[in-house]
């Protein structure tokens, strides 16, 4: 499918949210469209600046409490991802990302913080930190092999009616519920790092199609060696 103008990938606050290496993500998007002889920029959104409405596919990352409770204020206040979402755009948030993109999540103190509400999703403070490798079986409506990837999290997350679970937890915590992440229109939020597009091409490709359309496939033969070579690590060994 011909597309005339370059795809816009925004990574949102990298002054605040990249402590996980979720940015990779940005360059997993970029560089898979230039494959397929898609023309791609990244656009780096410092929290002091405004969100461009224009962007096809937003990114947001991981990182420490008080930033995430910063970036929150600042996403709310600037209202430009409200509107790209409202028009259609796709996004994937991840692990403080996602929660901030509930109705609320737990600040440092546990104490309630108001999310942007793109998600009908609410987050709280967890009994332990989930720490480690996370594995996952998606939904079977999206089509997507296992997922695989790691989490680094205090938070619990609670699914509302207005979101489906993204995948079934089979290593790791995920949500707390047996869920990991989820997902409502062109929106996914997860708790998968490593970073999740890097680990889990046919993720991008998601992405990728939600925002342009039917895709050639890529020769991904080492990825999916590396891939597996994690999912044998990780996957309890059949009996
Ligand atoms: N601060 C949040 C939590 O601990 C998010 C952590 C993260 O982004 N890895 O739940």
């Amino acid at each position: 499918m011909p597309y005339d103008s370059a795809l816009r990938i925004v990574w949102i606050y990298p002054d605040l949210l990249s402590t996980y290496g979720d940015q990779g993500n940005a360059l997993v998007l970029e560089q898979r469209a230039r494959r397929r002889g898609i023309q791609a920029e990244v656009v780096h959104v410092r929290s002091a600046d405004p969100v461009p409405d224009s962007g096809d596919i937003y990114l947001i990352g991981g990182g420490e409490d008080r930033p995430q409770i910063l970036a929150a204020e600042r996403l709310r206040r600037d209202g430009g991802l409200h509107r790209a979402i409202g028009r259609g755009a796709a996004m994937l948030a991840v692990c403080a990302g996602y929660q901030i993109m509930g109705s609320s999540f737990g600040g440092e103190e546990g104490q309630p913080v108001g999310g942007v509400g793109l998600l009908d999703i609410s987050s709280t403070r967890g009994p332990a930190r989930a720490v480690g490798e996370l594995v996952a079986e998606v939904d079977s409506a999206l089509n997507l092999p296992m997922l695989s990837g790691f989490e680094n999290h205090m938070g619990v997350t609670h699914l509302g009616p207005g979101v489906r679970p993204l995948s079934r937890t089979v290593v790791g915590v995920g949500n707390g519920d047996g869920y990991e992440g989820c997902y409502a229109g062109h929106v996914i939020g997860t708790y998968l790092h490593g970073p999740a597009l890097a680990r889990n091409p046919a993720l991008a490709d998601l992405l990728l199609h939600w925002a342009v359309g039917d895709l050639p496939a890529l020769d991904d033969r080492w990825y999916e060696a590396l891939r597996n070579e994690r999912l044998e690590a990780v996957l309890p060994s059949p009996q």
